[in-house]
């Protein structure tokens, strides 16, 4: 199991670490600030630094096949040579693109809020955010876009909050309020709230103020299928 930093604080972009196993696919770190790709965020990239110097370039971040194992994939699969279970490293992500990634996450959650339809589908990458709305109803492009910038201007705070399956039992308007319904059996819940706004549960990495999000302008709406419409969104600057 790998201890996840990124949940807890977000803004984190590098940590020690420890080396717990290594091999061409990839590196398994005791804790790490790198987000694995999930819930259609993107995979962080970045770098270990070597305790002798040096880097091993983190080409992508994915989920392994044990619950809680994180893999950080490597850039170049000869570099697993230069690296051995134990070694400390320095490990640290590609800054500028987790925050857009967060600025995007963050995008969508204020989207799910202003389109009132189930989501079907999500990708979050640094260049664009694309959702995917369970609706046949047609969206229009000026009134997203001034909504979105609405609620960017209005800075909403952002956070994270635990909540237990007896809690969430014990408040039914809780649960049809929110878009995403949650998960139930883990025995807690993380959910990610837009004070007035948004409450879903979520696991991705987020802003703290909707106003970090900036300019937004709506790229595409398309209609995917007859009861599918996908909207991209793109930083206007
Ligand atoms: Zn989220």
């Amino acid at each position: 199991m790998t201890e996840e930093l990124f949940r807890e604080d977000a803004t984190l972009a590098e940590c020690e670490a420890r080396v717990e196993a290594v091999d061409e696919r990839g590196v398994r770190l005791d804790r790490t600030v790198f987000y694995p790709h999930g819930g259609g965020q993107a995979g962080d990239r970045g770098e270990l630094v070597l305790p002798a110097g040096g880097v091993v370039a983190i080409a992508d971040t994915r989920k392994g096949e044990a619950p809680g194992e994180i893999v950080h994939v490597l850039a170049d699969p000869a570099d697993a040579a230069r690296l051995a279970p134990g070694m400390p490293v320095r490990a640290r992500i590609d800054a500028a693109r987790r925050r857009a990634h967060m600025r995007f996450h963050t995008a969508t959650h204020l989207l799910c809020a202003i389109v009132p339809h189930q989501t079907n589908g999500c990708s979050i990458t640094a260049q664009y955010a694309r959702l995917d709305f369970d609706m046949v109803e047609p969206l229009e492009r000026e009134l997203l876009e001034r909504e979105l910038a609405r609620l960017v201007d209005e800075a909403h705070g952002v956070r994270t909050v635990w909540i237990t399956d007896a809690e969430l039992d014990a408040k039914p308007e809780l649960v049809r309020t929110m878009s995403v319904q949650p998960p139930r059996g883990l025995g807690r819940v993380r959910l990610l709230e837009i004070e007035g706004v948004d409450l879903q549960p979520c696991g991705g990495t987020h802003v703290a103020n909707t106003r970090e999000i900036g300019k937004l302008k709506v790229a595409k709406i398309e209609k995917k299928s007859a009861r599918s419409r996908r909207v991209v969104i793109e930083f206007a600057d």
